[in-house]
């Protein structure tokens, strides 16, 4: 018997042979140990995404010439991503107005884009008992309605669109002075 626990110590469950804790309670300390493995994972997913920096934002300006327009911005958001020196990464193209909007969708048939609005001028029509004393309620609404921003894939420098997907800047209340920020977030290899 002396002789078994001597080999035992050397083994790497010498802790557990040695230990002066019963063995269900062992066991039980185990089970938490497994338990815990996940929030483990979880603390090294953190470290891994330290290595991921936000770049600076490009800003696009646009001048819109109509009261709503839905104007293709794709080829300045890829030269603000070239500008950046993006090669795989992610790209945010927001718009930080309350009248204007950013979208994605078909570029190849003007009709899309006009078909677009005519439909959202139904929805949300340009007279009503609007509130707002500004006057430009519809603007407001169109532009929660498409949203602020889009994502964008970026793949060896270029933007990842579908073949007939462009980006389009959302004018509701033109003609006026715009601006379009691009900020891309890479990881550092
Ligand atoms: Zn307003």
């Amino acid at each position: 018997m002396e002789q078994w626990v001597g080999e035992a110590l050397a083994s790497p469950f010498e802790g557990r042979l040695k230990s002066p804790l019963p063995p269900l309670l062992w066991d039980l300390m185990v089970l938490i140990f497994i338990a815990c493995l996940p929030s483990l994972c979880y603390e090294r997913t953190d470290e891994t995404l330290s290595g991921v920096e936000p770049e600076m934002v490009e800003t696009i300006q646009i001048r819109t010439s109509v009261k709503t327009d839905l104007i293709d911005i794709t080829r300045s958001v890829e030269e603000a991503v070239r500008k950046s020196g993006l090669m795989d990464g992610i790209c945010w193209v927001y718009v930080p107005h309350t009248t204007a909007a950013v979208t994605i969708n078909e570029n190849a048939d003007p009709s899309v884009s006009s078909d677009i609005l005519m439909e959202l001028n139904k929805i949300v029509p340009f007279q009503d008992r609007y509130q707002h004393a500004e006057g430009n309620s519809p603007a407001h609404i169109k532009a929660s309605l498409i949203g602020s921003s889009v994502t964008v894939f970026v793949e060896s420098g270029r933007l990842v669109l579908g073949t007939w997907q462009g980006i389009f800047f959302c004018e509701f209340d033109g003609p006026r002075n715009r601006q379009v920020f691009v900020k891309v977030l890479k990881r550092e290899l």
